[in-house]
C-alpha cells in the first residue's frame, strides 16, 4: 500500500479519527479487511480466513491482531499502532476482546467478516455496535494533502495514456473492443499504475450500455468509441472516459456531444465549497434536459472516489451533503440512445478553498480518429 507516505501523516488520521470517535461517541473502533484500514496503518489486510484486526480505543494506544505469519508484510508505526500477532493455535477474537476491555460502544468496519462479528457478539452481548462510516466518512471524503497528491499522480497518468488515445497511438479499426481495452490497460501499467481496475471500450450501439464490458466486436470506420478507464497508482485510483470518433462524425452525435461538453464542463465548475453533492448533479442534468436529452441520462453525475473507485460522497439527487474541501470526485454525465450511440465524459475533481481543481485535463472534445 502507499508506502511512501509518512508516519506523521498516519498519525494525524488516527488522531482525526479519535475526534471523529468522541463526536460519535464511540468508545472503540475496529478495523478489519477494506480500506479504512489502509488509510490508518498503511496495511491493506488480504482477504483472509485469519483475522486481521485494528482495534483503536478512544483513548489509548491502537493494536493491530495480526497473524503471525502476515506480521513481515506490514510496516510497522510505533507511534500509531502496536503489532499484536496470534498464532495458529490462539483465538484471535479472544485478544480482541480483552483489547477492547471495558468499551461500551463499538464501530465495526463494514468489511469484517461475519464469522468474527458473530464470535466477538458472544464475547460481549451488551455491547452497542454501530458502522465504522460513522467515524471514517468525514476522514475519508476529505481527501488530505497526501492523498490529493496521490489523486493528482494518478490522473495525471491516466491522462498520458488519454493523450495517446487523441494522439492515434491506439489503432480503431478493424481490431475489438477487448483487444483495445488490452492495449489501454496496458498503457496505464506503463505509464505508472500498479493495478488496472477497469478498461471500458465500447463502439456504435455498445457505448449505449454504461458499464458495457469490451468483447469481441470488431470497431468500424465511422462510429463512436468510447473510452473508460482507471486504475490503481501508489494506493489512490485514477478514472478517466473520453470518446473518439473514427471518421467525421454526423450531426446528431456532434450536436449531442456539445451539450455532453457544456453540462460536464458546468458540474465541474459546480464543486464549490458550501454547495451541495446534488446540485453538480442538478446542474449537468439541467443542461442535458434543455436540450433534449433527459431521457437518455440514466446514472447519476457522479461517484467519491479515493482508494476505492467508487466511495463517498456520491453527486447524486438525495445528497445534500455540503462539498467539503478534500472531497475528490468525478463528474461524469452521459447520453445513451438505446441501440445507436452512447457518450460520457468524466474528469475526477478535487474541490478546494479555491475553487474545483480538475485532476483530469485532457483535451475534452470528441476526437476525430481516421483508423
Ligand atoms: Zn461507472
Ligand atoms: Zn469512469
Ligand atoms: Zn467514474
Amino acid at each position: 500500500m502507499n508506502t511512501n507516505t509518512s508516519e506523521a501523516v498516519y498519525l494525524d488520521r488516527i488522531n482525526r479519527a479519535r475526534t471523529e470517535m468522541k463526536r460519535a461517541g464511540v468508545d472503540a473502533l475496529i478495523l478489519s479487511v477494506g480500506h479504512d484500514l489502509p488509510y490508518l496503518t498503511g496495511y491493506l489486510a488480504m482477504p483472509l480466513e485469519r483475522l486481521t484486526l485494528l482495534v483503536v480505543p478512544q483513548i489509548g494506544k491502537a493494536s493491530l491482531i495480526i497473524p503471525r505469519l502476515e506480521a513481515p508484510r506490514v510496516h510497522e508505526l510505533p507511534t500509531v499502532f502496536s503489532l499484536v500477532p496470534w498464532n495458529e493455535t490462539d483465538d484471535p477474537v479472544r485478544l480482541a476482546h480483552e483489547l477492547l476491555g471495558n468499551a461500551r460502544t463499538i464501530a465495526v468496519g463494514d468489511q469484517m467478516w461475519s464469522r468474527f462479528l458473530v464470535d466477538l457478539l458472544q464475547h460481549r452481548p451488551d455491547n452497542k455496535y454501530v458502522r465504522s462510516v460513522e467515524v471514517m466518512e468525514a476522514l475519508r471524503s476529505r481527501k488530505d494533502a497526501a492523498e490529493i497528491a496521490a489523486l493528482k499522480a494518478a490522473g495525471a497518468a491516466a491522462d498520458r495514456v488519454a493523450a495517446q488515445l487523441h494522439a492515434g497511438e491506439i489503432p480503431m479499426v478493424g481490431r475489438t473492443e477487448a483487444e483495445v481495452s488490452a492495449d489501454i490497460s496496458a498503457r496505464l501499467i506503463a505509464e505508472g499504475h500498479q493495478k488496472v481496475n477497469f478498461a471500458i471500450v465500447a463502439a456504435g450501439e455498445n457505448a449505449a450500455s454504461p458499464h458495457h464490458h469490451a468483447g469481441d466486436r470488431v470497431i468500424k470506420h465511422g462510429e463512436i468509441v468510447l473510452c473508460d478507464f482507471g486504475g490503481t497508482m501508489n494506493g489512490y485510483c485514477s478514472d478517466i472516459t473520453r470518446c473518439v470518433h473514427i471518421g467525421e462524425p454526423p450531426a446528431d452525435i456532434a450536436a449531442a456531444y456539445a451539450v455532453l461538453m457544456e453540462a460536464q464542463a458546468a458540474g465541474v465548475a459546480a464543486g464549490v465549497l458550501g454547495s451541495s453533492c446534488e446540485n453538480v448533479d442538478a446542474v449537468t442534468r439541467a443542461i442535458i434536459d434543455a436540450a433534449g436529452y433527459g431521457e437518455y441520462f440514466v446514472h447519476r453525475t457522479g461517484h467519491g472516489i479515493g482508494m476505492e473507485e467508487h466511495e463517498d460522497p456520491y453527486m447524486v439527487t438525495g445528497n445534500s451533503t455540503p462539498i467539503a474541501a478534500g472531497y475528490a470526485y468525478s463528474v461524469e454525465p452521459g447520453i445513451y440512445v438505446p441501440g445507436k450511440w452512447g457518450m460520457r465524459l468524466e474528469d475526477i475533481v478535487v474541490a478546494t478553498e479555491n475553487g474545483p481543481v480538475a485532476v483530469n485535463n485532457a483535451n475534452h472534445a470528441l476526437v476525430v480518429l481516421d483508423r
